[in-house]
């Protein structure tokens, strides 16, 4: 954590904006929930959860403490106007001079605030740019003199504090600005020449309380800030887990899980999607496959190879499919569905083909079977098309099983159309 620590501090915020990772680390999450474990006054952000929470905070940040120079700026300029027109002109040229430094003070700022910077580089701008502004107040009622002496001097209190409590940002920066405008309070009051010392000590030690509240404000202001930041976090982390959890489920819910294939819902549901899809192939084939003579192989050999061997039927008959768009599915016991968007009987035939012959070719004993002493499946072939005829879904699953109860009774181990003229059975 030390490490990345020193690594992530100093990286500028908003540099690559990004959104907060969809996936926290592990080491992110326990760090929460640590965090969100012990008390809320003692939250402390570190590291990469610190570098996190500023990226998040950095869009309003800006935004604050922009509108906020711009703010000071149109104070000064509405002052001195106002002023302008009330006061006698002597009074206000001694105004001129230190009322022009805060308006480019500001402005710098509030440039150094639009572009992402390191967030030291952001500290010293808005560090020296609010000293200056404090400054600027500060001096127009010392160079004015008389009642503006104190008058301005208590102006740039309030001014300092309005930031403290308005700007998201860290304390140590909130303790500089109210250390800064308590001093510059200080400094000027001793050379006041309408009061004394013990008067102007007293008077700093005075607004010390109020500012020193506001500094307070600011701290808790900024760890329930982090607090949110942690339970938004929290709650991105479940909800991620919640997300994975369910795909998984959605998975498991459509998947056989001797085989590996889709499982019948699934098949279902991609029919239905096939059907409908208007924007889909004209054309759509299916295959019903079932292993001849399956039960004498569990007889034989036992459910344990049986299941073995539903496995490499499986297997051969995903492999023998052209894309992704062609679906298999375990219909139930051994028998395979085969959806193919787009073929039409004789590429659909051609596939049977593959996957009867491929299957033969490996060879799984099958000692008892009446068809050879090998497995061997038998498969009914069905399509329909869009513009021809508009048989349902249901139509073309049931005119495959009905091809494959005529495989079964040619003999098996065959391939058979439904339909076929003259009920060629095709090897
Ligand atoms: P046919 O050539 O007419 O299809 O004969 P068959 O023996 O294959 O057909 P039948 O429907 O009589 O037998 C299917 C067998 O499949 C019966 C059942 O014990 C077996 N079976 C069903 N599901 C599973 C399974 O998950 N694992 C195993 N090992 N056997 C299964
Ligand atoms: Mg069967
Ligand atoms: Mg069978």
């Amino acid at each position: 954590m030390d490490a990345k620590q020193t690594k992530t501090d100093g990286k500028s915020v908003g540099a690559h904006p990004r959104k907060l990772p969809q996936r926290l680390s592990a080491e992110i999450i326990e760090e929460v929930e640590r965090q969100l474990g012990g008390r809320t006054r003692d939250i402390r952000l570190n590291g990469e959860l610190a570098y996190l929470f500023r990226e998040r905070s950095w869009p309003q940040a800006s935004k604050i403490i922009r509108a906020w120079m711009a703010w000071v700026i149109v104070l000064d300029v509405l002052a001195l106007g106002l002023n302008a027109i009330l006061l006698p002109i002597e009074t206000v040229e001694p105004m001129l001079l230190p009322a022009a430094i805060l308006p480019p003070a500001a402005i710098v700022t509030e440039i150094a605030f639009r572009k992402p910077l390191a967030p030291w580089q952001h500290g010293v701008f808005l560090l020296s740019g609010v000293f200056l502004i404090l400054l600027s107040v500060a001096l127009v009622g010392v160079n004015t003199g008389g009642e503006f002496y104190e008058r301005h001097l208590t102006i740039m209190l309030f001014v300092a504090v309005t930031a403290i409590v308005i700007f998201p940002m860290p304390l140590s920066w909130a303790i500089a600005m109210a250390a800064y405008a308590l001093g510059i309070y200080l400094t000027f009051q001793l050379r006041n020449p309408d009061i004394a010392v013990g008067s102007a000590i007293a008077g700093t030690l005075f607004f010390t309380g109020g500012v020193a509240a506001t500094v307070v404000a600011r701290r808790t202001a900024i760890i329930l800030a982090q607090k949110t930041f942690l339970l938004e976090l929290r709650d991105r982390n479940r909800l991620a887990d919640l997300t994975d959890a369910n795909t998984r489920l959605e998975l498991l819910a459509r998947t056989d899980p001797l085989t590996g294939v889709a499982n019948r819902r699934s098949m279902m549901d991609a029919l239905q999607r096939c059907w409908k899809d208007e924007q889909g192939a004209n054309a759509i084939a299916m295959l019903m496959c079932d292993v001849d003579d399956f039960k004498r192989l569990n007889d034989n050999l036992g459910h344990a190879e049986g299941d073995r061997c539903l496995v490499k039927v499986a297997g051969i008959i995903q492999s023998s499919m052209r894309d992704e768009q062609d679906q298999v599915a375990r219909y139930g016991g051994e028998e395979f569905l085969v959806l193919l968007p787009g073929a039409d009987d004789r590429i659909a035939r051609s596939i049977a083909a593959t996957i009867r012959s491929r299957v033969e070719a490996a060879s799984l004993p099958n000692p008892t079977s009446r068809v050879m002493p090998y497995i061997t499946v038998s498969i009914g072939v069905a399509t329909a098309s869009r513009d021809g005829d508009r048989a349902s879904a249901e139509d073309l699953q049931r005119r495959a099983d009905a091809a494959l109860y005529l495989a079964k009774e040619k003999g098996r181990n065959c391939v058979v159309s439904y339909g076929d003229k003259n009920d060629q059975a095709m090897k």
